[in-house]
């Protein structure tokens, strides 16, 4: 059971993850839990805070981040003795942060590495609280510091993880645990490589820890609780009449969190898919409700779309030319370029004239992507073979996915007669030929509207 930022962030919150827990206790659950809500961030504003010596700033970040974790102790923890081992642990945690801080101020250096370092924290604090208030509770349970059984590799950030170590670690430091009746709590989002230094697996990471750990220990199901229904047709926040899926599949899930559906991180579904074990999302506000399962079942039930997603924050880079029609080996050197700065492609579309290659890759990516395609192709400009690299920013991807897709006609002219009517120019398209997903690329500030009707063209 993966609890996420808002399950955990307050008193009300943590008193339903007890309950939750207690009332699957035959079940032995393994608990994986996220920071309290907001947290991973402020931990990094305030390291940018830190390196720009705002040193006030700090220092009341800091001293709010010991205030809402003590007052959960001070809440939830009634026995004096477990209460004051749990503040001397918090209380340390929270020295060494400062310290942390007081580093990167001295340096004014910043690093994904110190980043990293700092973030843990968030997961660590929430952790070690939830175990004993567990244990306040009568449940007996062990707070685990995942970088003692996740390793990866020092992709700061983004860490990959190493499977055939971490899943033998995992099951080592478990079993017992659960063998003996205890709930084990580990920490979501946070590893560490072989020499021992802090990685994160990438923001919005812990539902991935719930399925690797869920995987590792070869679970009955994975359970991830949050604060919505399960998934839904659409972005609730965004999207009216948005509703809750029963049922998907492992490739729809992927599809669209990759497109933006925030509620499960996409890598989650790697780990369950070897194993085949199911996902069930569900919330921590409405625990009876059954929520959505995912899982390796084609859902084909319609001969339509299931979903449609958006992910902003991104920028088309285009590489135009004459000279590029009929040239073997450009592509090549466009993604390989790219794959060497570590740009994250998301979508590319090409016309069969080959006269112009679109990349669309996020914000933070695209100087980097331009400066390595200029350099990359240099020769290529100078000769006027190809006439620029070209960037568009502030664009958003739109993805319309379902499985009910495959092999079923009229589901683009729907789609792009509903972008139309809702009077939005599409930039650029792209549908792989495994016909899941039809992804559109327009206006950042067009999206919202884009998503709506498309919604409604399918009555979602
Ligand atoms: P947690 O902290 O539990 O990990 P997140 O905030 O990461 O929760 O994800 C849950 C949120 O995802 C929901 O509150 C909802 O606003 C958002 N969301 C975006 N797209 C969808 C979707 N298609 N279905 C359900 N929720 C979605
Ligand atoms: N706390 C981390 C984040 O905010 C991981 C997570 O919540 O899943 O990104
Ligand atoms: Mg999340």
């Amino acid at each position: 059971m993966k609890f996420g930022g808002t399950s955990v962030g307050d008193v009300p919150r943590l008193q339903e993850v007890t309950a939750i827990v207690k009332k699957f206790l035959d079940k032995q659950p393994i608990v994986v839990a996220s920071a309290m809500g907001g947290l991973t961030n402020v931990l990094l504003d305030t390291a940018q805070k830190a390196v720009e010596r705002k040193t006030g700033e700090v220092n009341n970040a800091v001293a709010a981040i010991r205030e809402r974790h003590l007052q959960i102790a001070h809440s939830l923890i009634h026995d004096y003795p477990r209460r004051a081992a749990l503040i001397k642990e918090q209380e340390a945690s929270i020295d060494e942060l400062t310290s942390l801080y007081h580093g990167v101020s001295l340096l004014r250096e910043l690093s994904p590495r110190s980043l990293d370092a700092i973030a843990s924290f968030g997961e660590i604090l929430s952790c070690r609280q939830i175990a004993a208030i567990l244990e306040e509770n009568g449940i007996k349970a062990q707070y685990i510091d995942a970088r003692t059984i996740i390793r990866t590799d020092d992709t700061f950030g983004e860490a990959a993880i190493d499977f055939k170590y971490s899943n033998k670690s995992i099951n080592r430091a478990l079993t017992p645990i659960v063998q003996s009746g205890t709930v084990p709590v580990v920490t979501g989002f946070i590893a560490s490589t072989d020499d021992g230094l802090t990685t994160t697996i990438g923001r919005s990471g812990s539902d991935y820890t719930g399925s690797v750990v869920g995987a590792a220990m070869n679970s009955e199901e994975i359970w991830i609780w949050t604060d919505v229904d399960g998934v839904m047709t659409a972005d609730p926040r965004y999207v009216k009449g948005a509703k809750v899926l029963p049922e998907i599949s492992y490739r729809e899930a992927a599809e669209m969190s990759y497109f933006g559906a925030k509620v499960i991180h996409p890598k989650t579904m790697v780990p369950a898919i070897e194993k085949k074990i199911a996902i069930r999302i569900k919330n921590t506000f409405n625990p009876e409700y059954p929520g959505t399962l995912i899982s390796a079942k084609p859902t084909n039930g319609g001969s339509s779309a299931k979903t449609v997603t958006s992910i902003g924050d991104l920028a088309i880079i285009a590489i135009e030319g004459n000279g590029m029609i009929g040239v073997p080996g450009v592509s090549a050197r466009i993604f390989t370029s790219l794959a060497r700065a570590q740009v994250n492609v998301m979508m590319i579309s090409q016309a069969s004239s080959e006269h112009n290659v679109c990349i669309i890759v996020p914000k933070k990516d695209c100087a980097t992507g331009v400066s390595v395609l200029k350099d990359e192709f240099s020769v290529d400009i100078a000769k006027k073979i190809i006439d620029d690299v070209s960037v568009k920013e502030r664009v958003s991807i739109v993805a319309v996915v379902g499985e009910g897709m495959i092999g079923s006609k009229g589901i683009a002219g729907k789609t792009f007669d509903a972008v139309a009517k809702a009077n939005v120019n599409i930039i650029a398209i792209a549908q792989g030929s495994s016909e899941l997903n039809i992804s559109f690329v327009v206006e950042e500030s067009d999206a919202k509207k884009a998503v709506q009707s498309v919604h409604d063209a399918f009555h979602l």
